[in-house]
């Protein structure tokens, strides 16, 4: 029995002897299958061309894949009490870089914004011996179901430590940010995406495939987001950071989604 990972996203299967059918998160029209078509690596085959490494991103700590992998999962280590939340996963634990991790203090917990960074997550759980927080409404996405996996219902869920999940829908259904009160940053997946022009984010359904989202959608972000003092923007990927005035920033691209939406371009 192997561990098989999705070449193009990075889902991890339930190991099976012969790679899976299909990956059913390429086949949605948020991913794609490429145009070779569906490709498979085992877990033996990212052990040997692929480390993780870990190096400062703004306030925290991130892990990334080295070289990446899929499409290029990076992680960010959020202090809780004297341990880490593990926002968003990554294909492959190395020994090396969890041991460091270990050294600081280990995971309580892995909590993960959307089916696009489940991936290793249940090796990462396994190794912490901690849960991983997922929306239910984006169960259906689960390819390696596991017992370390707490799926939450509802619109928040408290993680101590002033830590808070948002489901903010969007891009999936259970779309969720993590909010940092003490460090005032939202970490924001690709739910709030963190674009070129850091005066402004994006919203999307797919962001390869270029399928927006309904106004209401987007509204629905910005209403979700209400409660929540933040200046910094995380957003999914190797310094994709917006550093200050981070909620007015979200508030007007809403507004300028929104217009676009009516024809009023910028
Ligand atoms: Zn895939
Ligand atoms: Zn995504």
């Amino acid at each position: 029995m192997t561990f098989f990972h999705c070449a193009t996203c990075g889902a991890q299967f339930t190991p099976s002897d012969a790679p899976p059918d299909r990956c059913p998160i390429c086949d949605d029209a948020r991913q794609y299958v490429p145009p070779s078509g569906q490709a498979w690596r085992t877990l033996d085959d990212l052990r040997s061309a692929h480390r993780n490494e870990i190096r400062p991103e703004g306030a925290y700590d991130g892990v990334g894949t080295n070289p990446p992998f899929a499409i290029g999962e990076r992680a960010l280590l959020v202090p809780a009490g004297d341990r880490f939340v593990m926002w968003d996963c990554l294909p492959l634990v190395d020994d090396e870089v969890a041991d460091e991790i270990e050294r600081r203090g280990g995971l309580a917990a892995i909590a993960i914004s959307h089916p696009h960074y489940y991936t290793g997550m249940a090796d990462w759980a396994h190794r912490f011996d901690c849960p991983v927080f997922l929306h239910a409404d984006d169960r259906e996405w689960i390819t390696r179901p596991d017992d370390a996996i707490e799926l939450w219902e509802g619109e928040t869920r408290d993680l101590g430590h002033g830590l808070t999940l948002i489901r903010c829908g969007g891009h999936f259904a259970g779309g969720t940010v993590l909010h940092d009160a003490e460090r005032r940053a939202l970490l924001s997946g690709d739910i709030v995406q963190v674009i070129p022009d850091r005066e402004w984010v994006g919203f999307m359904y797919s962001y390869p495939n270029l399928i927006p989202l309904p106004e209401a959608s987007v509204r629905a972000i910005v209403r979700a987001l209400e409660p929540y003092a933040f200046d910094t923007i995380y957003g999914a990927w190797w310094g994709t950071l917006i550093g200050g005035d981070g909620k007015a920033i979200v508030e007007r691209s809403a507004e300028r989604y929104a217009g676009a939406l009516r024809g009023e371009l910028p």
